[in-house]
């Protein structure tokens, strides 16, 4: 446990220098912090919102999959995060469940991932903030050297060496003029964004074998009660919480709603709103038509805020496309691997080659040198993204990159120089499979 003076240590204070900035707290911010950390570089984390974990914390009991690959450990922070939330006991980590889209996930308890987190970075290191949400980037010639945050009248200036953007939006590679792509290759179509609830009081074997045994009846029933009138999302997903009786509830986004942007705020701002009348009826759905396991459940309270899949993307040095994922392209510069299935949600559902490779270049901005890009921000088509986007992935190419920026700073040569077989010694070392 940290002491009061460690932790004041840790949280940082206006116009220090750091040599990595992570501007974003989410799989990828916390996997780029702590690897990059843990390779000797004086690092902070700024995060927006007051808490890290992006979407784990903000959706509740959301299991983080792909921690893990065919049950075996993935190595470096994946492992670190894993033994961490197993020491809190039971009602902070369970394995979760394995289906066709899911596997190799882990359910987190929302509260303990919280401190789990904050507990991770202090050891391996990193400094963090939060209420800082990333506004600006210093760029001289086209070199990322600061970086700015705003919070109420709050002005705050980091110099740095290194940036990543993991703020899954982009928004630092697009302050610091980087070019971006937006939504399905350009076209005002998006993955849905969610307001995700958790239930308790839930008869969670009973709600799985209904689940199992009767897949039309739920549909069906959901059916109905859109014609009675209630608001529905456009699907419903089940995830065993850590705590007996409870689960939390994934979905599709509102039902009739579609192409939202889930960076822009009038967007965000009618999901939060059909949202909470969503996971409301939800429970008067589940008791009035008798839903299997779900008679006696009420609701625990909505996510923190929307959940987004997808929405800005770097435009990178490699663009990682669909048929990169379905052919199971290698790449020399293989900085990490992606495992899972294409998951667009209602877009498109389907198989790719599970782990197959990402190339470094692809957090690689094409222009604009001193920052990468790792996570969702990442440079590839919008079914590329899709290709393996769950969070041990996304975790996995912020580990990645947070190597790539201290190997950089060590070196003294810009990210887009590195030497990339150094970056793939080091993470070999943290016990990483590339
Ligand atoms: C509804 C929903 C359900 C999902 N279900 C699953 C699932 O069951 N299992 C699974 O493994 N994956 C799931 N995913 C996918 C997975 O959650 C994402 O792909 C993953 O979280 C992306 O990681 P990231 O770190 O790139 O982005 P995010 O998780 O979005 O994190 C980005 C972080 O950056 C912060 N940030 C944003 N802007 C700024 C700024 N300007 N300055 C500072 N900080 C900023 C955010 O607050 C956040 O903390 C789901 C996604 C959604 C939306």
């Amino acid at each position: 446990m940290s002491s009061i003076e460690t932790v004041r240590g840790r949280v940082a204070r206006d116009r220090t220098h750091f040599d990595v900035i992570v501007a974003g707290g989410g799989p990828a911010g916390i996997g780029a912090a702590v690897a990059a950390a843990l390779q000797g570089a004086k690092t902070l984390l700024l995060e927006a919102r007051p808490y890290l974990g992006g979407v784990a914390s903000t959706a509740l009991w959301m299991p983080m999959n792909r921690m893990v690959t065919a049950g075996r450990p993935r190595g470096g922070v994946h492992d670190l995060l894993l033994a961490k939330m197993r020491s809190y006991g039971r009602d902070a980590c369970r394995e979760g469940k394995r289906t066709f889209a899911d596997g190799d996930g882990f359910d987190f308890h929302p509260d303990y991932l919280r401190i789990g987190l904050f507990e991770l970075l202090e050891e391996s290191g990193a400094h963090y903030r939060l209420y800082s949400p990333v506004s600006g980037a210093d760029v001289q010639g086209e070199v990322v050297v600061g970086v700015r945050t705003c919070w109420k009248d709050t002005d705050a200036w980091f110099p740095c060496s290194v940036a990543i953007d993991a703020t899954g939006d982009g928004d630092l590679a697009a302050a610091a003029g980087v070019e971006m792509k937006l939504g399905y290759e350009d076209a005002p179509q998006f993955m849905p964004v969610s307001l995700v609830f958790a239930l308790c009081g839930v008869d969670v074997d009973r709600l799985e074998t209904y689940r199992r045994e009767s897949p039309e009846a739920f549909g069906q029933t959901i059916e109905a009660a859109r014609r009675d009138g209630y608001a529905t999302a456009v699907w419903y997903a089940f995830d065993r919480g850590t705590v007996p009786g409870v689960v939390s509830v994934n979905n599709g986004g509102p039902y009739g709603v579609s192409g939202l942007n889930g960076a822009d705020p009038a967007d965000l701002t009618l999901v939060e709103r059909l949202g909470a009348r969503i996971a409301v009826d939800f429970v008067s759905i589940a008791r009035r038509y008798r839903i299997p396991g779900l008679e006696e459940s009420s609701l625990i309270r909505v996510g923190a805020a929307a959940s987004v899949r997808g929405t800005r993307r770097i435009v990178g040095e490699y663009e990682v496309t669909v048929d990169d994922a379905r052919g199971g392209t290698e790449f020399s510069d293989v900085i990490a691997r992606k495992y899972g299935v294409i998951d667009a949600n209602q877009i498109y559902m389907g198989e790719m080659k599970s782990g197959f490779a990402y190339p470094y270049r692809a957090m690689v901005p094409r222009r604009i040198d001193g920052l990468l890009a790792a996570g969702r921000c990442g440079s590839a088509t919008f079914l590329g993204h899709a290709a393996g986007k769950s969070m041990g992935n996304m975790m996995a190419l912020g580990q990645a990159a947070g190597v790539a920026a201290a190997v950089s700073v060590r070196a003294g040569t810009a990210p887009r120089c590195v030497d990339v077989s150094r970056v793939q010694t080091l993470l070999r070392e943290m016990g990483v499979d590339l």
